[in-house]
C-alpha cells in the first residue's frame, strides 16, 4: 500500500515525490516514458555532447526559495542566456532593444530617445488583449511583422490575434543595452545536467519509480490512498469535453564535426524556414567538445503535448475539465499539463510545493526519511 501514486516524473511529479517522502509518505512515482525529468531530460548524445532531448531548458527564476530548494539536488554552473533573432540577412539581439534597432535601421539611438522612437512607431491601444495588440502597441507594425508574426505563426500554427497577449508578453522590448534574454536574479544551470539534479532528487527509500508504464496500465493493479496526476487533463478524463489543444515540437538533432556551428546558444529564424530556432547546446552546458550538437525545433500539431496554447476558447474548455478535476476526491492535478499553464520550470516547482503544503500541511520533515548522499 502507498500513501501516494504520482503520475509523470517531471518536475511537477517530481518535486511532490521528494516533498512527501521527506514528510515520511510512500510514492510510487511512474512515467509512461523511459527516463525521469519529463521535458526536462538531458542525455549525452552518441558523440558525447549532453543535449536536451526535448529543446532548450534554461533555468531562470525570481524566487530565491525555488532556487534554494532546487540547491540540494545540484551544483550550478552561472549562465545567462542570449538569443540572435535572423532578420533581414542580420543577426539582432532578441528581445529587441536599442540595438537591434541601430542595427536594423541604421540609427544611432540611445536610452533617451528609444522610448520616443518607439512611441512614433506604437499603435495606441488601451488594453491590449492578443499578441498581436500586445506588440503592436509597443513597438509598432514594421518590428512586430520582422520579429513576432510568422515566427509566432510557425510556433502556434495561429495569427498573433488569436493567442493571448500574455504569449507574446513573455519577450517584451527593452529600452536599454540589455541584450539577455531574461532579467530573473537566479540565471543558472544545473551543472551535471537536468537528470542528475532528478535522480538525487528522487533517491529516497520512501520513493519507486516505476518508468515505461502508462498509469493506466497499474492503476487498477497499485493500492494507494491519494493521486497526483501530471499528464494533460484532457486525457485523464477520456477527452470527454473533446481535445484540449497542446502545441507539439518535432526535434530534429544534428551533431557536426566542428567545434562550434553557430555565433550564439539559440538563433531565431522568424521568417525564413519552417522551424523557428536552433539550438547549440554546448553554449548551455559549457560542455568542452571537440564536436558540437545542435537542434531544430519545427512546431506541430502532432505529437507529444508540450505546451498549452493560451487563448480564450481553449481557457473556457480547460474551465470546463477544471471543474472535473475539482470534483475528483482522492486526484491531485499539477504541472503544466495537468493545470494547462504555460509555466517556466520554476513555476511548476512552486505550483508542486504549494500543492504538498496544501495536502499535507506544512510539517516538519518526518525521523524516518533517509536520502543518499
Ligand atoms: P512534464 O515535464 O511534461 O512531465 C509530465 C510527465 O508526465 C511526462 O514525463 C509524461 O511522460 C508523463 N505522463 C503523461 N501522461 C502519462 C501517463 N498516462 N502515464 C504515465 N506518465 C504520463 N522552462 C523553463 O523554465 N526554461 C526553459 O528554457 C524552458 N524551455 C522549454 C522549451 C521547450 C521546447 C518546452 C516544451 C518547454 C520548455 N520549458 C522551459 C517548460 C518546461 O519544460 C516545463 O515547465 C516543465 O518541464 C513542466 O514540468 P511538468 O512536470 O509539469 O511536465
Ligand atoms: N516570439 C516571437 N519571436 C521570437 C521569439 C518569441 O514571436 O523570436 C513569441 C512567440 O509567440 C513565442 C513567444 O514569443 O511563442 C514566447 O517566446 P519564448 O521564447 O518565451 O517561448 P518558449 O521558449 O516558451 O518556446
Amino acid at each position: 500500500m502507498f500513501d501516494y501514486l504520482i503520475v509523470g516524473a517531471g518536475f511537477a511529479g517530481s518535486v511532490c515525490a521528494e516533498r512527501l517522502a521527506s514528510l515520511g509518505r510512500s510514492v510510487v512515482l511512474c512515467d509512461q516514458r523511459p527516463h525521469i525529468g519529463g521535458n526536462a531530460y538531458d542525455h549525452y548524445d552518441d558523440a558525447g555532447v549532453l543535449v536536451h532531448r526535448y529543446g532548450p531548458h534554461i533555468f531562470h527564476t525570481a524566487a530565491k526559495r525555488i532556487y534554494d530548494y532546487l540547491s540540494q539536488f545540484t551544483e550550478w554552473r552561472p549562465y545567462e542566456h542570449h538569443v540572435l533573432a535572423h532578420v533581414d540577412g542580420k543577426l539582432l539581439p532578441f528581445p529587441i532593444n536599442i540595438d537591434t534597432v541601430n542595427r536594423l535601421y541604421g540609427l544611432e539611438l540611445d536610452a533617451g530617445s528609444i522610448e520616443a522612437f518607439f512611441a512614433s512607431r506604437a499603435e495606441p491601444i488601451s488594453h491590449p488583449r492578443t499578441s498581436e495588440e500586445a506588440v503592436v502597441s509597443k513597438v509598432g507594425r514594421d518590428l512586430y511583422e520582422k520579429f513576432f508574426a510568422n515566427y509566432t505563426r510557425k510556433q502556434w500554427g495561429l495569427d498573433p490575434s488569436d493567442l493571448d497577449a500574455s504569449v507574446a508578453a513573455r519577450v517584451p522590448a527593452r529600452t536599454n543595452h540589455d541584450d539577455r534574454y531574461f532579467t530573473d536574479e537566479f540565471q543558472v544551470m544545473p551543472l551535471h545536467g537536468y537528470t542528475r539534479l532528478f535522480e538525487r532528487m528522487l533517491d529516497h527509500r520512501n520513493i519507486r519509480v516505476v518508468l515505461n508504464t502508462d498509469y493506466r496500465d497499474v492503476v487498477n493493479e497499485l493500492r494507494f490512498r491519494s493521486m497526483i496526476y501530471s499528464g494533460p487533463v484532457d486525457a485523464f478524463f477520456d477527452y470527454r469535453y473533446g481535445k484540449l489543444p497542446y502545441r507539439s515540437i518535432d526535434f530534429r538533432f544534428e551533431t557536426h564535426d566542428e567545434e562550434v556551428f553557430q555565433r550564439g546558444p539559440v538563433i531565431n529564424y522568424p521568417n525564413e524556414h519552417e522551424y523557428t530556432r536552433i539550438t547549440e547546446f554546448k553554449y548551455l552546458t559549457g560542455q568542452a567538445h571537440a564536436k558540437t550538437s545542435i537542434v531544430y525545433e519545427l512546431p506541430t500539431g502532432e505529437g507529444d503535448p508540450y505546451y498549452p496554447v493560451p487563448r480564450p476558447a481553449n481557457a473556457e474548455l480547460y474551465r470546463r475539465y477544471k471543474l472535473l478535476a475539482d470534483a475528483t476526491p482522492g486526484v491531485h492535478f499539477v504541472g503544466r499539463l495537468a493545470t494547462y499553464k504555460y509555466y517556466n520550470m520554476d513555476q511548476v516547482v512552486a505550483q508542486a510545493l504549494s500543492l504538498v503544503d496544501q495536502i499535507e500541511g506544512v510539517r516538519k520533515p518526518a525521523a524516518t526519511g533517509t536520502r543518499a548522499a
